[in-house]
């Protein structure tokens, strides 16, 4: 045990929920605030009896008066499907969501991590995407409430450190993968993954040659703990992502290739303001962290594979 009280919002998520497993594997005391808005209980429910985890269904657009040392602020659904089902309450997660758990920080003096996006960047003209990169984002589009959200939000994690001297950290985090993406996310990966273990019609949109960069959520989560005991003096914003930079057409063929199925390829309208290209820049977090995602997309894939077929296995 060590004696670290780490809170993780939106831990009952994709990513939240393998954070949180790694804490408590190293002997942290672990409490998540999640309202299960996109994530589910299912994902936490195996920790349920260890003594050193704690959940409370809390939102964390209201105040939260905890005793802490770290904050892993992940609360936001990340999924257009989900965060454009309800905007308003989007941005008002991400604005709202860190104001409380920063004024939460500034209380308990506890060190905090933002999960920013690769989002903040837009439809990006600079290829690939450098830190200092300012971002080409459309301020009132159907993408705004989750991108814009994430930029007041580093907005408030960089004003609270110069008004309040707050210990912070923020990472961009770009497209993460792996098991527990909710089959019904949205998300390409856990899309075309599903649609061809059921043999449905793969469902590219436009194209297929806008491109994406995917990186395994166990590398994602070391980068994250890794940025949480960086040296204080560094705050990010930096990017955490693969560097392997794929068009959707390439991932579709590599699914239905893994997968073995025989799913024909359909196009379907490209979403508004759907970004073009993306691709980390990660020598910042190679320098500042010593960190590099170490997972090849076909063997990640697998993985998430495996984790969908026993899911639809236990449907049937
Ligand atoms: P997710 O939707 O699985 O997890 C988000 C969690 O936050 C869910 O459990 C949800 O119920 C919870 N939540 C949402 N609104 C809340 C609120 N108001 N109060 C309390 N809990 C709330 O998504 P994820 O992929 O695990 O993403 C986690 C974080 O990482 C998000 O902040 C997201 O913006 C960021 N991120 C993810 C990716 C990615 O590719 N997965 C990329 C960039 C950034
Ligand atoms: N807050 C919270 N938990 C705490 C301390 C503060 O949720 O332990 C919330 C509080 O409700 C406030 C917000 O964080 O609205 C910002 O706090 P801060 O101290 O920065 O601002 P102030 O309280 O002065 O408005
Ligand atoms: N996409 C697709 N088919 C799907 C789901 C998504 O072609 O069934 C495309 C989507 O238009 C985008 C890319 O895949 O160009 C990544 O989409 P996702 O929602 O996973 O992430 P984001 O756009 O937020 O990076």
């Amino acid at each position: 045990m060590t004696d670290r009280r780490v809170l993780v919002t939106g831990g009952a998520g994709f990513i939240g929920s393998h954070l949180v497993e790694r804490l408590l594997d190293r002997g942290d005391e672990v409490l998540v605030a999640d309202n299960f808005y996109s994530g589910m209980r299912s994902n936490v429910h195996h920790l349920m009896g260890n003594p050193a985890f704690e959940l409370i269904r809390h939102d964390v657009t209201f105040p939260l008066y905890v005793e802490v040392d770290e904050i892993f602020h992940l609360a936001c659904p990340a999924s257009p499907v989900y965060y454009q089902r309800d905007p308003v309450q989007t941005t008002k997660t991400s604005v709202h969501g860190s104001i409380n758990m920063l004024g939460l920080a500034k209380r308990t003096g506890a060190k905090i991590l933002l999960a920013s996006t690769s989002e903040v960047y837009g439809d990006p003209e600079v290829h690939p995407q450098r830190e200092d990169y300012w971002g080409h984002v459309n301020p009132t589009g159907i993408r705004s409430c989750y991108d814009e959200g994430k930029r007041c939000a580093e907005t408030l994690f960089f004003d609270y450190r110069r008004q309040h001297d707050l210990p912070i950290k923020v990472a961009r985090i770009f497209n993460t993968y792996g098991p527990r993406m909710r089959p019904d996310d949205g998300r390409v990966v856990s899309n075309f993954i599903v649609l061809a273990l059921r043999g449905e019609p793969i469902t590219i949109y436009g194209d297929g040659l806008q491109t994406r960069s995917f990186c395994y959520v166990d590398d994602l989560v070391g980068g994250l703990l890794t940025l949480m005991d960086s040296d204080p003096s560094f705050t990010g914003p930096v990017n955490l992502g693969n560097t392997g930079e794929f068009t959707m057409l390439e991932l579709a063929e590599k699914i239905v290739q893994l997968t073995g199925s025989n799913s024909p390829i359909v196009h379907k309208p490209l979403p508004e303001d759907d970004p073009t290209r993306r691709r980390p820049d990660i020598s910042l977090a190679r320098s500042e962290l010593g960190w590099e995602p170490k997972t090849a997309l076909e063997e990640g894939l697998g993985r998430t594979i495996e984790h969908f077929r026993a899911s639809e296995d236990r449907k049937r």
